[in-house]
């Protein structure tokens, strides 16, 4: 009894001392990090990203602005060294009379294939609605929409996450779809929305899919996640179809205290991973519906912060550098 008593105490003070040498080696030696290496989120950059966007103009798909996006998106993570992939197809778009070609963006980062385990897949919208039709003066209805919000910032999160990927790459490896033409559809059919996630989703078994083949732990999708005053309870689609996987990625964002995420039931919002859960793929929405100038001209930077998108931010990376 007693010599084993002494083996636990032995063994606990082992356990203490290993996390204090590392807290005072990160202290005396900067660029010392803990054997996890699990990179810094930091807001204030991908607000810089969600200005970045924004500046472009409007993006709707087959605009200038919609193309050049793409392009950036493309040409940053060459650089970065990950892999990138697109799927191109025409659609005829709810608000238009000729078909346009619309783009889905995949950068991997991490071991190809599934080899070191299931992949994590990220997604958001990079384009924005022809139009505001919620605004309350109808003389700007017509306007394009600038989507700081709604748009720009799932797409700064995982455009400041590419930078990450690229300095540290991930044990496991992960997916960032930037999705095409999910704004542009009409109000009241949620058909005519998410029209570059849907082909993506139903042509999984495809030939020509960059995502063929490669099975995955689940999607996690960001929208609408910059609202300086931000709450994400769990999304109605999310927590009833996917519910093992929303209630884990939920769970993880009250163990890292971000006050924004609450384990209570949000609205249902018909958004870019009901065809992934439609295809009996995990998904999760984080998503702050509650935007009172969502499809205004008011959606613009200054209704978003940079502490808002460092919550989001800190939780994927999180998840990202765990598995
Ligand atoms: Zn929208």
């Amino acid at each position: 009894m007693f010599s084993r008593k002494s083996t636990i105490i032995e063994c606990c003070s082992r356990l203490v001392a290993v996390p204090l040498l590392v807290a005072v080696l990160s202290v005396l030696l900067p660029g010392f990090s803990s054997a996890d290496e699990t990179p810094v989120f930091d807001g204030d950059r991908a607000m810089e990203l969600l200005v970045e966007q924004v500046e472009i103009g409007p993006r709707t798909p087959g605009s200038p602005g919609n193309l050049l996006l793409r392009e950036r998106i493309i040409e940053k993570a060459r650089q970065g060294g990950l892999r990138v992939a697109t799927h191109i197809f025409e659609a005829n778009m709810p608000m238009g009379n000729s078909p346009v070609q619309l783009c889905n963006v995949i950068v991997s980062a991490g071991p190809a294939g599934s080899e070191a385990g299931a992949r994590l897949w990220l997604g958001a919208h990079f384009d924005t609605r022809p139009i505001c039709d919620r605004d309350p003066d109808p003389t700007l209805q017509g306007q394009p929409l600038a989507g700081a919000n709604d748009g720009a910032s799932g797409v700064a999160v995982l455009l400041h996450l590419m930078e990450l990927l690229a300095e540290t790459p991930p044990a496991v490896g992960v997916d960032l779809i930037f999705f095409d033409g999910e704004d542009s559809g009409l109000s009241g059919d949620p058909g005519t929305y998410c029209i570059g996630s849907q082909r993506l989703a139903s042509t999984l078994g495809d030939f020509d899919n960059p995502l063929s083949g490669v099975g995955c732990e689940g999607l996690i999708l960001l929208d609408m996640i910059g609202d300086k005053d931000l709450f994400i309870p769990m999304e109605g689609y999310s927590i009833r179809n996917a519910p093992e996987f929303t209630r884990r990625v939920f769970r993880r964002a009250l163990a890292l205290d971000l006050p924004a995420f609450s384990m209570t039931q949000g609205p249902s919002v018909f958004d870019d991973h009901v065809p992934f859960l439609q295809q009996g793929i995990p998904a999760v929405d984080l998503i702050d519906f509650d935007f009172p100038k969502w499809h205004t001209t008011r959606d613009t930077p200054d209704a978003c912060s940079a502490a808002s998108l460092q919550q989001v931010g800190h939780l994927v990376t999180d998840l990202v550098y765990s598995r």
